[in-house]
């Protein structure tokens, strides 16, 4: 295998991208887990790309399992929900990975909860689920599910779910994409609710077919992930198709997967739709159809704690709110050369933590958006010494968005906004493949991360 990816002119394929380990041994093989109710959750009022959440509960009110505490009257945006019963607290502010300060709500866990262990699974994701049943729906109740249940995308993104599934008569989608790539190395938890769950995601596929009236559903799958595909499948009768597509990061961005699925070519800073596809993450469809056909509400989701840097790695069913420090803790806690905490995984993750003093008493929760925790160690962390660019070329190999990071991180160093205008930042995925790839160890990712901080600002 390549080191490097080039450009292949196939189907399925796309420009750029490379073949970063996949370390994800440490938990293929690892069973979800449900973790028992912590004692406190804290929901972020903002967990999606939109408006936040006014506040709708007062201190120390009681409050029950899935009901709304949090809604915007702004169209882009998703209400939240108690992921426990209990009792909420004053609100506070909290820092996300992402660098945005929120207000969250604190809930502190009744003694008993509705549901736990595996009543909890079974309610959302296990049992037998409606697999020609889609069209007894119209097409705007499936909608109003996903925004009442407050679904965003799951895979990172959180942008609401019910804007994807309006159907626009300028622009009508006949393809829908079922996103199960998750190329980003260590992450695992899309990869087991594939192969541990594939029901809800193909019933939760087939409403979205019909919810856009598209004529075809395609289960998007990398081929390193054979026991998903098979789960899959199976269940290709009801009307999904399975496409495995070769295995390369970074296969799972959106404009990359609609190339390579379709071979259609998204317009620049333009979205799927453009091309007539909708793309969702494996999921978010799931929780389309615990929505639709159980009414749970986006209250729990799947989360990867992987590296070196964790004693036990696992995925894990959690609460939304629960804290990182709980969720490494369910997992044995650090190693003691634990050194760096990844809010995501190692390639598109957010640091938060860089010693694990720090990290053990991480307090920031996990959003609906959260697919993995990866902590990595002193020894993978290690870069060598920066140096100045040795004008390889390697970095513009290797960029999916076929941009000239190098030129970009001169730009954001010297703060030229019209150089970074020209050198079309804004069209950046963050997908760190230059950083990667570069042998001069220049932080070109993080410096095109600054460098969109500028050009937003100015
Ligand atoms: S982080 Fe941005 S500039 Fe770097 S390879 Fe990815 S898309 Fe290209
Ligand atoms: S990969 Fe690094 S060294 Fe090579 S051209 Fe890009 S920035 Fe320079």
């Amino acid at each position: 295998m390549s080191w490097f990816g080039w450009w292949s002119g196939s189907q399925n394929s796309f420009f750029g991208g490379l073949h970063p380990p996949e370390s994800k041994e440490r938990t293929a093989e690892v069973p979800i887990e449900v973790i028992p109710p912590p004692t406190e959750v804290r929901i972020a009022l903002l967990q999606h790309l939109g408006a936040a959440c006014e506040l709708l509960v007062k201190p120390r009110a009681k409050v029950q399992w899935g009901e709304v505490i949090g809604r915007s009257d702004q169209f882009i945006s998703a209400p939240v929900h108690a992921s426990l019963a209990g009792t909420a607290m004053r609100a506070t502010v909290a820092t996300l990975p992402n660098g945005r300060h929120v207000s969250v709500v604190p809930i502190q866990a009744a003694e008993s909860q509705p549901l736990a262990g595996s009543a909890l699974y079974d309610a959302l994701l296990g049992g037998t689920w409606p697999l020609d049943d889609a069209e007894q729906f119209r097409p705007h109740e499936i909608m109003d599910a996903a925004r009442e249940a407050g679904l965003v995308g799951m895979g990172g993104a959180a942008f609401p779910t019910f804007v994807k599934l309006r159907r626009q008569e300028d622009q009508p989608v006949d393809t829908v994409l079922i996103n199960g790539c998750e190329c980003e190395p260590c992450l695992t938890a899309d990869y087991r609710l594939m192969v541990e769950a594939p029901q809800p995601i193909v019933a939760g596929a087939l409403l979205v077919r019909h919810a856009l009236g598209a004529q075809r559903v395609i289960v998007c799958v990398e081929d390193n992930k054979p026991l998903a595909v098979r789960a899959l499948r199976e269940l290709e009768k009801a009307g999904v198709e399975v496409l495995v597509l070769k295995t390369k990061y970074p296969q799972g961005g959106e404009r990359q997967l609609v190339k390579a699925a379709t071979g259609r070519v998204m317009p620049g800073g333009g979205l799927p739709v453009r091309v007539g596809v909708a793309v969702l993450n494996v999921a978010t469809v799931a929780a389309l159809a615990a929505a639709v056909y159980r009414g749970r509400p986006l209250t729990h989701r799947v989360v990867s704690v992987s590296g070196g840097g964790i004693r036990q790695p696992k995925n894990l069913l959690a609460p939304v709110g629960t804290s990182y420090r709980e969720l490494i803790r369910w997992c044995g806690g650090l190693t003691p050369d634990a050194a760096r905490v990844i809010a995501g995984g190692p390639m598109m993750g957010f640091s938060i933590a860089a010693d694990d003093e720090v990290a053990e008493k991480l307090p920031t929760p996990i959003t609906k958006g959260t697919s993995g925790i990866t902590v990595l160690t002193q020894q993978e962390v290690q870069r060598a010494e920066q140096t100045a660019c040795l004008r390889c070329g390697r970095c513009v190999d290797v960029c999916p968005m076929q941009l000239v990071p190098t030129r970009l991180a001169l730009a954001a160093r010297a703060k030229q906004r019209s150089l970074l205008e020209r050198y079309h930042i804004a069209s950046c995925v963050e997908c760190g493949c230059c950083a990667y790839a570069c042998p001069a160890s220049i932080p070109l990712v993080q410096l095109i991360r600054v460098g969109k901080i500028q050009f937003q600002n100015s």
